[in-house]
């Protein structure tokens, strides 16, 4: 028997707004005669194998030809779509008045959940499940609806390229289990499900070049595949697994972003022998508390969640009514798989999402095989406070820090947990694996602490240059109360800050009890040594702005000193050296560690060119701080960063707005970048806290 196709004549088919990336430049550029010859041609193609039914064209419907996208129809049943943008809409009771009149019965989606029928939907007698594939058009949910409607194992594969919006744009079951399909289209957890369920043998994988010309957008009847063009070798290829390949020229569609797939809908899908009903799709409850409107955390979650390939239900939101009152929302989130689950639950647990407490579980540890390699699945710490559940009691996490493993390290009675990097895990250490028993809290202690108004200029932004001199007063504020408290702010610079002229300012700060520990590499030492040495730093004289003759070897000649005394304090104490910010930091106890990198010259003898050892050293310095001040060294203000939990004061200053937003972007809430050259900022700071001090 042949198979029903339905197909609509292109009449009123045109690019009349863009709604993918193929329309874009598109608009009013298609002409009604050559689509309506083009079609006519892929009809006759498949008039020779199916017999074909039509629904009329409508004016003010232009897509209305592209029928895949009517509804997905199984034996006498048919889900009807619910387009995602408002211009495909005008088509669903076009498509809704066929059905009905050809005796389907039509099942609803709810108002807010898209799906676009078979565009989006694809049978595999082989597999005996149907691909449906979410991210840019269909919603994950209405994969759930489809399983339970018509009883049937629903895959769901995420698409991740514009392009190829819908998965029969890159996606294609042929017969006898070939599957015909572009894998940069899906990400990898789709493509694992794929591999998972066709074997090798029979995946045809396609390249760019036959994707973009929609290959994979191909009707398949039998051992007959009708489409709109292929590359010779792919010809090829679909030959040897026995079909025959019909290429009719469909340039005009494409134009609109369909092809020969797109513009037909197969009508008699028989229901699948031997079905599993294998409901894949998993979801679990998080509640979110605190300022989760203002602070945008709630927009964070929600993207973070669609951006991972998952879906969200917001079960309840309770804003919070005055300005100081914290809201709470529960959202379900949904993913196609108990892993994929995992991986965003761990992302939202990070922002400080928490399991409702009536799931509340102990956390899974797993014991540590090979000295130095964490369990698989281990959990990935964030910046902000964590605690783990042993026992039935929450447990504080010791050591925050980012990018480290969880360690749960239990002495008769006590338990406790720390953070801990994975080279440093020894075999049989117990280490949190997935994200069960851990909740974080988004809002760190010490802030709570902290006056809201005082510390309002504390958000994360980048400010702009007229800013500056607002920020630096703030920031000179927060130094001077620091310093009277006994705090702890430690400073990462980089030699810029030399260049700039910023050395005796920073020196000063020093020599004034606002720094207490350094942080930097080399050149931050060279360049300062030099310019005390030599007045220039890397040759250029700092008082006059002018490149001195043979001065580009003035910091080797400084480095050369300082090796010849054993040291920065040797020098010093020797009466060599006796200004700048490598002499303050000794005249005035302030420790400083400098980290060895590939590009160093020397080095001097107090680089610590053993990286393990430097971070170490870092992590003990910032242990404790209550402010960091990051002076324009990408390099090392990203390695603190790292290092450093939520709750201490980042300070971010970079000529470059993009290492500033990088910096302070660490999900801090009180981080601040500022977008200006260093030298002026350590100026303006200086003045400042001169004349606060008066
Ligand atoms: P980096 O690229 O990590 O950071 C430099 C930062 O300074 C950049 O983000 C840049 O945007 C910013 N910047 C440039 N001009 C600025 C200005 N006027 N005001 C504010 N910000 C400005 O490089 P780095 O930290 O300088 O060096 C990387 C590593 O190389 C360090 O370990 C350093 O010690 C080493 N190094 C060694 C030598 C040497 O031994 N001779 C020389 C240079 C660098």
């Amino acid at each position: 028997m042949k198979s029903r196709i339905l197909m609509c004549r292109p009449e009123f088919y045109a690019v009349d707004y863009v709604i993918n990336p193929w329309m874009e430049g598109n608009v009013q550029k298609s002409t009604v005669e050559i689509a309506c010859e083009q079609w006519e041609g892929l009809h006759k193609e498949l008039q020779a194998h199916a017999s074909i039914e039509l629904i009329e064209g409508r004016k003010g419907a232009p897509d209305l030809v592209f029928t895949a996208n009517a509804g997905l129809v199984l034996g006498s049943k048919v889900v009807l779509s619910r387009f995602y943008h408002p211009e495909r809409q005008v088509e669903e009771p076009y498509f809704k008045q066929w059905f009905e009149n050809h005796g389907f019965e039509t099942l609803s989606l709810p108002n807010d959940i898209p799906f676009e029928g078979a565009g989006d939907a694809l049978l595999d007698r082989s597999e005996h499940l149907l691909w449906a594939g979410y991210g840019f058009r269909s919603e994950l949910q209405s994969h759930s609806y489809i399983a339970d409607w018509l009883d049937i194992e629903v895959v769901s594969l995420r698409l991740t390229d514009q392009r190829f919006y819908h998965l029969d744009t890159c996606f294609c079951p042929l017969s006898d289990g070939y599957l015909l399909y572009y894998p940069a289209a899906f990400d990898r957890y789709s493509l694992a499900a794929i591999e998972d369920r066709v074997p090798e043998e029979k995946r045809i994988a396609v390249a760019e070049g036959d994707a973009t010309t929609f290959a994979c957008n191909a009707v398949n009847l039998g051992k007959q595949i009708v489409l709109n063009k292929v590359t010779p070798e792919l010809r090829l290829r679909l030959e040897g697994k026995g079909f025959t390949v019909h290429q009719t020229p469909l340039n005009e569609f494409i134009r609109a972003g369909g092809a020969a797939k797109c513009l037909t809908l197969r009508l008699d899908e028989e229901p699948l022998e031997s079905v599993t009903h294998r409901r894949t799709q998993v979801r679990r409850t998080l509640r979110l508390d605190g300022h989760i409107l203002d602070k945008g955390l709630l927009n964070q979650v929600l993207d973070e969640i669609v951006e991972n390939g998952g879906s969200f239900q917001i079960l309840s939101l309770e804003p919070g009514q005055q300005r100081n009152s914290s809201s709470s929302a529960k959202i379900d989130v949904i993913a196609p798989d108990a892993l994929k689950l995992e991986e965003i639950i761990a992302r939202l647990i990070g922002l400080g999402g928490v399991v409702r407490a009536d799931e509340e579980q102990d956390v899974v540890v797993k014991k540590v095989e090979q000295k130095g390699v964490a369990p698989e699945d281990f959990y990935i710490t964030t910046i902000y406070p964590t605690e783990v559940r042993v026992q039935g009691e929450w447990l504080p996490v010791q050591h925050q820090r980012m990018d480290a493993c969880i360690a749960v390290k239990r002495s008769g009675k006590t338990v406790q947990a720390d953070c801990c990097l994975m080279r440093d895990l020894e075999v049989g250490q117990e280490v949190v694996v997935g994200v069960e028993g851990v909740r974080t809290q988004n809002k760190s202690p010490s802030m709570s602490k902290s006056s809201h108004q005082e510390f309002s200029f504390m958000a994360s932004e980048v400010s702009s240059e007229r800013r500056v001199e607002l920020v630096v007063e703030q920031i000179a504020w927060e130094l001077r109360r620091i310093r009277e408290r006994g705090g702890k702010v430690v400073v990462t610079a980089g030699p810029v800050v030399v260049h700039t002229g910023g050395g005796e300012h920073l020196a000063k700060l020093i020599r004034d009890g606002y720094v207490h520990s350094l942080l930097g590499g080399n050149a931050i030492a060279v360049h300062d040594i030099e310019n005390s040495f030599m007045g220039t730093s890397l040759g250029v004289d700092l008082s006059r702005g002018v490149v001195m003759k043979g001065g580009h070897q003035h910091h080797l000649r400084s480095i050369n000193t300082i090796r010849k005394y054993g040291g920065i304090k040797q020098a010093v104490d020797a009466g060599r050296l006796t200004s700048g910010i490598m002499y303050e930091c000794v005249k005035n106890d302030v420790p400083f560690v400098l980290a060895g990198s590939i590009r160093d010259d020397g080095p001097l003898p107090e680089t610590e060119m053993d990286i393990i050892k430097a971070q170490q050293r870092y992590t003990e310095e910032v242990r404790s701080a209550d402010m960091i001040l990051m002076l324009s060294t990408m390099l090392h203000s990203i390695g603190v960063g790292n290092m450093t939990p939520a709750g201490v004061k980042l300070i971010c200053v970079d000529i470059n707005p993009a290492v500033v937003t990088k910096l302070s972007d660490r999900g801090s809430l009180q981080s601040v970048g500022v977008v200006t050259d260093v030298g002026l900022f350590l100026s303006l700071l200086r003045r400042q806290l001169d004349s606060i001090s008066e």
